[in-house]
């Protein structure tokens, strides 16, 4: 078969049919804007709680990083554990971390309560040391997290990585139990059939355009104007991540847009596949410009990468395939002569300090910059923000945290800096 490009998930999941073609209702108690992870999954929350949701999605179902995603459900966030201490104090990095491990129950949770048909599995995640100094730091981190988290990370030294990888280029891995991995595109189609059961009426290709505070016999709520006409709201959340554009301006001055790409080989032999990941493991690199990568469930490898810091285009896409088959081949010789049958590439969203962020901008619900750990996050997020919206108190430590904008206030949402900052990237995996 010829390279595609084209998202390899989406050939295996069925979406349901959405409601494009009705009209807007006038007025709801909440809009969320974005059907992904984090829309769907408040959504779904707000509709079993009652709520009159229309969920306003500009293109189709998990169009955005849901659908694209490597499918890795991550315990951990971004940024370092040790960083993290210095940022917030130990108090507050334990709940978080906590938290972080909320995050996959969740995910399984939901899976569970609504049939999710999605390949999850308990899998657990492999990082992979690109240097000795990174295989060092692993024991540091583990005795930190067993020691402030009482969670147990498992050190592999290079002579025992075999039963972890068939790849002798690494100097040493550190395993988590508890990570999963699932196919990304059939559980955002499962997450938009749960949250149409509870009652969330899903828009596709309705563009929120424009959000205006407005009054209503008295009420407060938002006027939203749509690329299918104007809609009423008492509340708004914004999920919309890496996309996020000029609907929701002081967001968007907040995120950078990183581009992430794909490649997928084509099935390959029983054999060699168990080779390559004798347990199946979600993995990824330790350098700043990381490789990800792991097996889908009908024994393809995904191989995954920043190979371009820009969102996906046409271009970027095909300039990725070649960048992230070397890259395959550096990691896995055994797939000189495999092929590759798919390539895409999506869109993430970082936060300029590297953290989930969530809660209220200028009167709105929303909760982004997952920074490539969303799977699990993201339907977290989606989850909590609706229950603090229903009235609840739930435990989420990312609210209130300080949600840094651009330094100097140097940025009004078209990222500039990004061949900077890719450059920036290389510099420091080659100097640390
Ligand atoms: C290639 C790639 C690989 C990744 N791999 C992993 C991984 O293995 N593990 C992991 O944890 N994370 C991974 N991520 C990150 C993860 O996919 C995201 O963090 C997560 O999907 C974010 O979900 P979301 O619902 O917030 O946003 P998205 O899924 O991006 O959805 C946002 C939606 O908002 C819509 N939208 C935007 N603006 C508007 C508007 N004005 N009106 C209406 N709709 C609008 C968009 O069309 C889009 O559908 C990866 C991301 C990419 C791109």
């Amino acid at each position: 078969m010829p390279l595609q490009e084209h998202n390899y998930w989406l050939t295996t999941a069925q979406f349901p049919a959405a409601h494009a073609s009705h009209p807007l209702p006038e007025i709801v108690d909440v809009a969320v804007i974005g059907a992904g992870f984090t829309g769907l999954s408040a959504a779904r929350t707000l509709a079993k709680r009652g709520a009159k949701v229309a969920l306003l999605e500009s293109e189709t179902i998990g169009w955005g990083a849901s659908s694209r995603n490597g499918g890795m459900v991550l315990t951990g966030l971004k940024l370092g554990v040790n960083k993290l201490i210095s940022m917030y104090g130990r108090e507050l990095t334990q709940r978080m971390y906590a938290a972080s491990l909320a995050t996959i129950d969740c995910v399984e949770q939901i899976i569970r309560d609504e049939a999710i048909d999605c390949d999850f599995s308990r899998c657990g995640h492999l990082e992979v040391a690109c240097k000795q100094r990174h295989f060092d730091d692993y024991a540091r981190q583990a005795e930190v997290i067993a020691r402030e988290f009482h969670h147990t990370l498992r050190v592999v030294p290079k002579n025992e990585l075999s039963a972890e990888i068939g790849s002798n280029i690494y100097y040493g891995g550190m395993v988590d139990e508890v990570s999963s991995g699932l196919n990304p595109a059939r559980y955002v189609a499962g997450l938009a059939r749960a949250a149409r059961k509870a009652g969330a009426e899903i828009f596709e290709h309705t563009r929120v355009e424009r959000i205006e505070r407005d009054f209503r016999q008295g009420e407060a709520g938002w006027k939203i104007l749509t690329s299918r006409g104007p809609i009423w709201a008492h509340e708004v959340f914004v999920g919309t991540s890496g996309y996020t554009g000029r609907a929701t301006p002081a967001l968007q001055k907040k995120l950078i847009p990183i581009g992430s790409f794909i490649i997928t080989t084509e099935v390959l032999p029983e054999k060699l596949a168990l080779e390559l990941s004798p347990r199946n493991r979600m993995i990824y690199d330790s350098k700043n410009y990381l490789y990800y990568y792991r097996l889908t469930p009908d024994r393809r490898m995904l191989f995954g990468g920043r190979a371009a810091f820009f969102p996906e285009t046409d271009q970027t896409v095909r300039q990725s395939a070649a960048i992230l088959r070397r890259g395959m081949i550096d990691v896995y010789p055994q797939l000189s002569d495999a092929k590759i049958d798919y390539v895409w590439g999506g869109t993430l969203d970082f936060a300029f300090d590297i953290m989930p962020h969530a809660g209220q901008l200028d009167g709105m619900y929303y909760a982004v910059g997952y920074a490539g750990h969303g799977v699990a996050m993201a339907t977290f997020q989606g989850q909590k923000i609706a229950e603090l919206m229903a009235g609840d108190k739930p435990e989420n430590p990312f609210v209130g945290i300080k949600f840094p904008g651009a330094p100097l206030g140097l940025y009004n949402g078209r990222p500039w800096f990004l061949p900077f900052a890719g450059a920036w990237y290389k510099f420091l995996d080659w100097v640390t």
